[in-house]
């Protein structure tokens, strides 16, 4: 069921709003921010909170400070950032919870936006304690959940704080950023328009049965890269050399196989393999989907990446989860890349396409086509498990329209 927006919000003057986000951003080694893109993304909600007139308190995680304070995982950092590139004054509060905190809030004025610290300095918040989000709550009107990279995560600020702003009566909307990726991912899924070709790589089978399963009843047609790829082509009897592959899943990787019966569930028919995993090494491609004695797979091959583009070419509808080898190498990133710009290529025709987070969205960027794509998800575990068809609590906990 389509869910509650921060647009259909429109009486918020004076409201105390808790909006969730994802500012767990990348830092350098001396605590600087080195990619903003995430604390960016939320501005059109923020944007929209402060012209409304709500009374903002923003809450996130940083990192993994499992349940301690750690002063290298402050959010401290993020408030002056955030007030630098949404132009407006951003208090930060040095707790999430307490009076201190409580008093910080009542004190908020329209438009004016205060930064808790790390959520996750508090072990309550991944174990989603009622009573940590209770004390969230206090003096909360509205709930907005903007942290989409986090939705498939049932923590105390994304599943229990909404239940409770609910059991209020007030409202637990999604913020503009998920929104967007709600709509974009439950189209493709849910109505996509055809052919509908879906690209799954990455380095492991068992990560991705269950998008492989649920895939195999949407998608016309599954083209599959990486190491994931060596996994099944072991399974019907070929050899892989020393390549990445989950001996102990071959078992798995048939049960797909004779799910993906009768339908185009195609395997690379040739791949490049070296010697080593490291720049400069002997390279070759395989003459076949065999990999010889003593070499390891790293990409898909010439063929392979001919016979994927032309099926990418005829798509409606593209998805993309997990890189076609080892893109991280340059000499190992051709298939990756050629991919990338097939995908791009058939959205410039267009296609929608939509790739989902983490690598996927690393090697589109590094490919140098990330603009050049519908849409690319911010949440990598998130995306991988909504296209596993999953209801994730983060979505599931906000109130229906
Ligand atoms: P995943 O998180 O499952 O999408 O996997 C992404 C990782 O898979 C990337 O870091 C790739 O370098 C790795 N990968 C892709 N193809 C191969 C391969 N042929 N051999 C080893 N690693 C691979």
């Amino acid at each position: 069921m389509a869910k509650l927006s921060l647009a259909d919000l429109t009486d918020l003057r004076g409201k105390l709003v808790f909006m969730r986000v994802d500012y767990n951003v990348p830092l350098d080694d001396n605590g600087a921010i080195t990619d903003d893109k995430r604390i960016k993304a939320t501005l059109p909600s923020l944007d929209y909170l402060i012209k409304n007139g709500a009374r903002i308190v923003l809450g996130s995680h940083l990192g993994r400070p499992k349940g301690k304070r750690d002063p290298k995982q402050s959010l401290r950092v993020v408030a002056a950032r955030l007030a630098e590139v949404s132009g407006a004054p951003v208090n930060f509060a040095d707790d999430c919870i307490g009076d201190k905190v409580q008093l910080l809030k009542t004190h908020l004025q329209p438009g004016q936006v205060l930064l808790l610290e790390n959520l996750r300095f508090y072990a309550e918040e991944e174990k989603n304690d009622r009573g940590f989000a209770e004390q969230l709550a206090q003096g909360v009107d509205i709930y907005v959940n903007d942290a989409f990279g986090t939705a498939h995560r049932a923590h105390a600020s994304t599943a229990a704080l909404p239940e409770i702003i609910k059991a209020r009566g007030g409202h637990a909307a999604a913020g503009f950023l998920m929104e967007k990726e709600l709509r974009y991912l439950g189209s493709v899924l849910s109505n996509p328009a055809r052919p509908m070709v879906c690209i799954l790589g990455g380095a492991k089978v068992s990560d991705k049965i269950k998008v492989i399963e649920n895939l195999l009843n949407i998608a016309d047609v599954i083209l599959i890269g990486g190491a994931m790829a060596y996994t099944f082509r072991k399974a019907q009897g070929f050899s892989v050399g020393k390549s990445l592959c989950e001996h102990d899943k071959l078992d798995l990787a048939r049960s797909l196989l004779e799910k993906a019966k009768g339908k185009r569930f195609l395997l690379p028919v040739d791949q490049v393999q070296t010697t080593e995993l490291k720049a400069g090494a002997p390279v070759r491609n395989t003459d076949g989907p065999s990999i010889e004695d003593g070499w390891e797979g790293v990409d898909i091959g010439p063929q392979t990446i001919e016979l994927y583009s032309k099926e990418i070419a005829q798509a409606k509808t593209i998805v993309w989860n997990g890189p076609m080898g080892v893109f991280e190498i340059p000499d190992f990133a051709k298939g990756t890349f050629a991919i990338a710009k097939a995908v791009a290529e058939a959205t410039q025709r267009g296609a929608t396409s939509v790739i989902g987070g983490g690598d996927s969205a690393k090697a589109v960027k590094a490919a140098g086509v990330a603009n050049q794509m519908s849409f690319i998800s911010t949440g990598g575990g998130a995306s991988l498990e909504f296209l596993e068809g999953k209801e994730l609590p983060g979505v599931a906990a906000l109130s229906d329209k």
